[in-house]
Parts: C-alpha cells; sequence; structure tokens
C-alpha cells in the first residue's frame, strides 16, 4: 500500500519538481539517477567509464498503455544506442519491454524491440531485455530466443530472476542456446505462489543459479550488491579456474560505489544499470527504501559527494 503510494506520487512532475527544489534530496536523486534526458545519462556513463566501471543506460518506466508512448521509448532507446556509439562509451542498453509496448500489443512490442536491435546491429552495442512481473516470463523468454536467432548472441542478452519457483529450467534452457544472462534474485512483488518470499530461500537458490551460470553459462552477468553473494561469485571463480575477466558483476548506479571501486581495482569487471529519463522519482524511492536509515544520514551530509552527484558526474 504505501509502496504503491509511493510510486505513484513519484510519477508526479510536481513531486519531482519537489525533490530536484530541496537540496538534499536532489542529492540523493543525482547519486541514484543517471538524470532527466539522456545526455545526463550519459555524462553518468562517462565518468563511471573514467573509473573503470562499465555502464548499462536505461531509459527508466515501463507499463505504458499508449502506442505513441511504446514508440517513443523505443526511440528514446535507439537515441542512446547511437549516442553511445558516437561517443565511444563503453555501455550497453537495457531495455523493459512493457516500456515499449507489451501491455499495448505484443506485436507492436515486438516491432519496436526490432527497431532498437536493428539499430543495435548498425552501431555493434549490445541490448539487454530486463524481466518484469512473472505474468510476462513467457513472452518476454519467447521474444528473447527470437531475438537471438536473428540478431545473435553477441547482440541480444535477457535476466533470470532466481526468486521464481518454477522457473529454474529457463536457466538451462537459455545456458543451452548461449545466451548472455544477467542473473538476479528478482525485484517485484509477486504472489507467494510464484516466487519465494523469505529471503533466505531467495538468496540459496540465488547461490546455487550463480554457480549454475559461472560453471555453464556464457559471458554471466552477477547482478548484486548483496557481499554473501560477491563473495561465492568470487570463490567459485577462483574454484572453477575462469578469469578476472570472464564474467561481469552488475550494481546500480550509485549502490555501495566503494564496493565497485574495489572490484575494480581488483581486475573484475563491474557494469552500472544508469537509470534516466522523466521516470527517475519512482527508481530513487525504490533506492531510498532499501537504504538502512545510518547509511542514508550519512549520504544526506556527505558534502564532497553530494556536489559531485549533483553536477550528473
Ligand atoms: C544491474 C541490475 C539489474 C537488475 N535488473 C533486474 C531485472 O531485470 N529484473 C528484476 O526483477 N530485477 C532486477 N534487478 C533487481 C534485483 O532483482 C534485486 O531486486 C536487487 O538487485 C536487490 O538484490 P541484491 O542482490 O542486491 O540483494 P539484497 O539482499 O536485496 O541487497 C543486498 C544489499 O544491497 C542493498 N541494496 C540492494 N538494492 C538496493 C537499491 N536499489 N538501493 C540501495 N541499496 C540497495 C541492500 O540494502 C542490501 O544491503 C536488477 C539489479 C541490478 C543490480
Amino acid at each position: 500500500m504505501i509502496r504503491k503510494a509511493a510510486n505513484l506520487l513519484a510519477r508526479q512532475a510536481w513531486f519531482r519538481k519537489f525533490l530536484l527544489g530541496t537540496p538534499v534530496l536532489r542529492d540523493l536523486a543525482g547519486r541514484f539517477v543517471g538524470g532527466d534526458d539522456l545526455a545526463s545519462g550519459a555524462r553518468a556513463a562517462r565518468s563511471l567509464n573514467a573509473r573503470g566501471i562499465q555502464a548499462s543506460l536505461n531509459f527508466h518506466g515501463m507499463h505504458v498503455l499508449e502506442e505513441g508512448e511504446a514508440i517513443a521509448s523505443a526511440d528514446e532507446a535507439i537515441q542512446a544506442l547511437r549516442l553511445i556509439r558516437a561517443e565511444n562509451l563503453d555501455s550497453h542498453v537495457s531495455v523493459k519491454l512493457t516500456k515499449i509496448g507489451l501491455d499495448v500489443d505484443p506485436c507492436l512490442c515486438r516491432a519496436q524491440l526490432i527497431r532498437v536491435l536493428d539499430t543495435a546491429a548498425e552501431t555493434g552495442v549490445f541490448v539487454r531485455m530486463d524481466m518484469e512481473e512473472a505474468v510476462y516470463a513467457d513472452a518476454t523468454l519467447r521474444l528473447f530466443e527470437d531475438m537471438q536467432d536473428r540478431y545473435g548472441t553477441e547482440r541480444v542478452g535477457l535476466v533470470i530472476q532466481s526468486y521464481l519457483r518454477h522457473r529454474s529450467g529457463d536457466l538451462d534452457r537459455l545456458m543451452a542456446r548461449s545466451a548472455r544472462i544477467r542473473l538476479v534474485k528478482g525485484g517485484y512483488r509477486e504472489s507467494a505462489e510464484q516466487v519465494f518470499r523469505a529471503k533466505a530461500e531467495v538468496d540459496a537458490a540465488f547461490l546455487s543459479d550463480i554457480e549454475r551460470l559461472m560453471t555453464r553459462g556464457a559471458s554471466p552477468a552477477i547482478a548484486t550488491h548483496d557481499s554473501d553473494a560477491i563473495a561465492w561469485t568470487l570463490s567459485l571463480q577462483q574454484r572453477l579456474g575462469l578469469g578476472k575477466q570472464d564474467f561481469e558483476f552488475q550494481m546500480l548506479y550509485g549502490v555501495k560505489p566503494e564496493l565497485q571501486d574495489r572490484l575494480v581495482a581488483d581486475g573484475y569487471r563491474v557494469r552500472c544499470y544508469i537509470p534516466y529519463g522523466g521516470d527517475w522519482a519512482t527508481h530513487l524511492v525504490g533506492c531510498l527504501r532499501r537504504i538502512p536509515a545510518g547509511t542514508l544520514a550519512h549520504l544526506t551530509q556527505w558534502a564532497p559527494g553530494r556536489r559531485r552527484a549533483a553536477s550528473g558526474c
């Protein structure tokens, strides 16, 4: 209920204006969100690249209900791909299917995805299809397999969520076709029938999937801020004799930046997911909800970082 209300509020233009007009909140937004538009998202990507961190730009938002909005969102992804190539940024693009029309009409969504992937092929930039609520899992998988056949494993990849109860076969099926997978715990509120609800169960499923993906996956991407999961991945890398560059960690922009830097300094690949665009406040609300109160208090007093973040780089 509170989560729903917070998200509703975050979608209001006046609320975003309020956030930006309040220095402490504006600084926090600067830390976790790429900015209002592609130019600010690209600035954030450039600043990450300068720290040796790769990026994945995401025109934030989901569940568009109008055809025009879906086409405009695909246009945004296309512009991001062109900008990445033109500015030689080390970045992927992440796309949510409901942002490009899956709720409006699956055929519209497919047509938009093809436009995006045609541009990905032209620019040589990789596109990751995010995974959303469980109700979209089958459609997303089908579309992904179709796109992978069409554009190849080097151009398009998918996300697998470990919290799903009945879908552990998806990982095997995708690994068998050498799909490039980003593995996550899973981030949506779902019924207890669909997903593990207890943290211990989610964590156990995630660790087990990490082992499967690190053992048999192509270019595994382990997306987590969980130190146990990161330590487990590092131990697997050693046990399996993998190189430090044979897989990558992925984290959200602004979350545990010191950990990101430390992993890069140790020779590992780290990629940050940068949400940008007018719907950024919903992402910020999600991050603020997850930050422990003590850390939040620290962040709001951290003047030098605040200033840097507020300028978007
Ligand atoms: C790059 C990336 C892409 C993702 N893509 C998808 C996707 O396509 N589909 C999907 O369902 N989910 C996606 N997620 C979200 C994911 O499923 C988890 O919900 C999220 O990463 C939190 O899980 P965790 O592994 O970090 O572990 P947790 O145990 O949840 O968190 C570990 C620690 O990190 C901190 N933390 C975690 N998330 C945040 C945050 N947002 N802000 C501040 N602190 C945080 C926690 O407070 C905790 O201290 C993605 C996550 C990342 C990093």
